[in-house]
């Protein structure tokens, strides 16, 4: 035999689901506890003999083989339930591992249990229930979802109710049990209630506790919540009942911000955030001892109750109101008020909420929309003008000004790797999957800015909390097996925010650093440039030595003082005004990456040879770093030979390479490069080819070297223009000699 059970107290939802596992298999035995609410009880009373309850006075004899529980997890022991092993739980609160896991159990989180039962009925063709028992699921769903007004209903909810409705419940029927006046008793507590109501101002939450001793009353107080909860439309309301064995704590919210269900699981009960009680017992209570019963077990609930109050999320309008450029926060109101006549949530998410946080100046803004950027983007130009450029393959678009700024519109997108180190896959998503993507809790807040909700912060993955206490956290175990680019990222912050790598973290980026192999030289090189826009790059650099990254890309990658104390002269050295007598250098080549030149470029050209390859490095960033590691090889060596000489040394080199060397060398090679900029390198004869050429010299190599060696008398001794043609015959004659 199987028979099916729910909770204590039976209300509608209960027996709504009873109802249903049982006309799902009517060979189960839908048993009711005999306990049960008022209103259920009375419409029970009035149709019993329509309906198919047994209370276990009644259940049939015979062995139990399965126990089907709805609504709850919890069920009073039984004797016939003794030998029973085989459970199947079909609940909507939250899954508490009472029952053993098995493939049958479903925990889903619908406004009420009735419902998700009820899509079971929806999917068995021709079923009929009749009036009464769709009436009963009915109002099961009405009763748990606040007649489908609780933020926990769902739209599931909102279709069984259709259904039911529509195979014949009967809403009158329904009104009339589910809203049903109170009895005089109820009254009577209900006025002893509100004399002692008082009013907490808890966690901005408005919260209302009154208490009365009702053990000459009885009767049942849920209604009695219910009506004061109306009246008075708290944000909480907690009412205390002395009863025989104790207090009976019956609470009711009006918001998702206070969890009373969790509140009254540590107090011997259970129930929803918004609607839920429990009891505080007492061994054995004086009819003098309630006001003292009463008084203690208010304090305990003033205590406990902060607990379960969310914390409102931070309002940073004010941060945005002063932190952004004017210009750009006009543009983010634009976006706002378009998006709320979409009915659109959007958000600036992502380092600019880390930063305006940190009151870090704030640059750049990723506006994430939830739905279709392009109709948001669509929606701005036709209000405010500018051109929209959509990538609809990346759910993208940009808009463009009159007056040259632009803003990247971005629809919210849930990302899944196919392969570690591989390109995600993205799909359109909500803003929660969207966090959920990214890279470390300090890059997953968000603002939102549409309508009302202008500045809210929303935090899903504690980033505020690891903002707080300086960590730098990945959000799941795979991040860097996912985009070992991360493990780069996590030292650009880590470095740049002065925090520290959470220790599962840092235990991640140990065991996964082998991940930087698979990544392809272009990406490798992209975060490393990165770190050169950093303060000190150099800290970057030596960080990424210490945890292990730089041996990944090749092996004789070391970090040492002297390489640090280059580094640091390359940062800090103010470029001299004679620089500009070397025209034609790609100065902003330099100062992107000149800071990782400087390190590569200390190791032997053949590994900077080998490290430029596996990093796939453009020629001429090669030929730069290259340059510069043989400047640093050979320079020292030559800085005593003739003017000359240096000079057809240095010429080798692209001037890129010479400017950074300059920048970290010192005396005395810094000063024989400043002679060779000032004045050796711009030095040249004055006399021609075709002055040689008039005087018998023939064309071809010996004219070259005859050039050239009047080129070095030139640069190494005084010699004066006029005096180059004397120097060119005596130099023949001497040669003909
Ligand atoms: P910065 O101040 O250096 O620009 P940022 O946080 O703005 O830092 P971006 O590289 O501009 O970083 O990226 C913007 C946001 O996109 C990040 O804050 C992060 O949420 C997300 N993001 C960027 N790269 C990754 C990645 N490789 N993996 C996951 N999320 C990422």
């Amino acid at each position: 035999m199987e028979i099916i059970l729910t909770h204590e107290q039976a209300d509608f939802d209960a027996a709504g689901s009873v109802l249903a596992a049982w006309l799902l298999d009517p060979a189960r035995i839908p048993v009711l506890p005999k306990r049960r609410n008022r209103n259920l009880a009375a419409f029970i009373d009035d149709y019993k003999t329509r309906l198919p309850f047994f209370t276990w006075n009644n259940v049939p004899k015979g062995k139990i083989h399965r126990v089907y529980i709805t609504d709850t997890q919890k069920i009073e022991p039984h004797s016939r339930l003794d030998d029973v092993r085989d459970y199947v739980v079909w609940d909507h609160h939250p899954h508490r591992h009472v029952f053993p896991d098995r493939e049958e159990n479903i925990y889903d989180p619908t406004g009420a249990c009735t419902t998700f039962l009820v899509e079971k009925l929806m999917e068995k063709p021709g079923l009929h229930p009749g009036r009464i028992f769709t009436t009963l699921m009915l109002m099961g769903i009405y009763e748990d979802t606040g007649s489908l007004s609780y933020g926990s209903t769902t739209p599931r909810d909102i279709r069984a109710a259709a259904w039911l409705v529509e195979k014949g419940a009967d809403l009158d029927l329904m009104r009339r049990y589910v809203l049903q006046p109170m009895t005089d008793n109820q009254q009577a507590g209900c006025e002893r209630l509100i004399q002692t109501m008082e009013t907490y101002e808890i966690m901005g939450k408005n919260i209302i506790i009154a208490s009365a001793d009702i053990r000459t009353i009885g009767d049942e107080f849920s209604a009695v919540a219910h009506q004061l909860r109306d009246m008075f439309n708290p944000d909480g309301l907690i009412l205390l009942l002395a009863v025989r064995t104790g207090v009976r704590i019956i609470c009711r919210a009006t918001t998702d911000d206070i969890d009373f269900g969790a509140m009254m699981r540590t107090m011997n009960g259970g129930g929803h955030s918004r609607a839920a009680s429990g009891m505080i017992q007492v061994e054995y209570m004086e009819i003098a001892e309630a006001e003292d019963v009463l008084y203690d077990a208010r304090e305990a609930v003033l205590e406990n109750l902060p607990n379960f109050i969310k914390n409102q999320p931070p309002d940073l309008s004010g941060k945005l109101n002063e932190q952004i450029p004017a210009e750009q926060l006009s543009l983010i109101h634009n976006v706002a008020d378009c998006a709320e006549q979409l009915d659109m949530p959007v958000y600036i998410v992502g380092g600019v909420v880390r930063d305006l946080l940190l009151s870090h100046p704030v640059m750049d803004f990723d506006i994430v929309v939830e739905g279709d950027a392009t109709r948001l983007g669509q929606q701005l130009i036709s209000q405010y003008g500018g051109k929209l450029v959509t990538h609809p393959q990346f759910f993208t678009a940009k808009w463009q000004m009159k007056n040259d700024m632009s803003l990247d519109l971005i629809s919210a997108r849930s990302e899944t790797y196919s392969s570690p180190a591989a390109l995600p896959t993205v799909e359109m998503s909500d803003i929660e999957a969207d966090l959920h993507r990214r890279d470390f809790s300090i890059n997953t807040l968000a603002v939102r800015l549409d309508g009302e909700y202008y500045g809210k912060l929303l935090d899903l993955c504690g980033g505020l909390q690891d903002l707080q206490d300086g960590l730098i956290r990945t959000l799941h175990n795979r991040s860097f097996i996912d985009d070992p680019t991360r493990l780069f990222r996590a030292v650009r912050f880590e470095q740049r925010l002065g925090f520290e790598m959470e220790s599962d973290t840092l235990r991640q980026i140990r065991e996964q650093l082998n991940g930087i192999t698979g990544l392809t030289g272009q990406r490798i090189w992209h975060e490393l440039r990165l770190y050169c826009d950093e303060e000190y790059p150099e800290k970057n650099f030596a960080r990424v030595v210490q945890l292990g990254f730089a041996a990944q890309i090749h092996e004789a990658l070391v970090w040492n003082e002297q390489i640090e104390q280059d580094c640091i002269r390359f940062r800090e050295t103010v470029p001299g005004k004679f620089w500009q007598n070397l025209s034609g250098f790609d100065f902003d080549l330099v100062e992107a990456d000149g800071a990782l030149w400087t390190w590569l470029s200390t190791f032997p050209i053949n590994t900077v040879t080998q490290i430029s390859e596996r990093l796939l490095l453009p020629k001429k960033e090669q030929h730069c770093i290259e340059g510069l590691s043989m400047l640093r090889a050979e320079f020292p060596d030559m800085i005593r030979n003739a003017p000359s000489e240096i000079t057809y040394f240095l010429e080798r080199f692209p001037s890129e390479s010479l400017y950074c060397y300059a920048l970290f060398c010192t005396e005395p090679e810094l000063d024989i490069l400043k002679q060779f900029v000032n004045t050796w390198h711009r030095i040249r004869p004055s006399v021609t080819g075709n002055d040689l050429l008039d005087m018998g010299v023939q064309p071809g190599p010996e004219m070259k070297n005859l050039l050239t060696m009047l080129r070095s008398a030139c640069i190494d001794t005084d010699i004066q223009p006029e005096e180059e043609i004397e120097w060119i015959e005596m130099f023949l004659k001497r040669g003909l000699d």
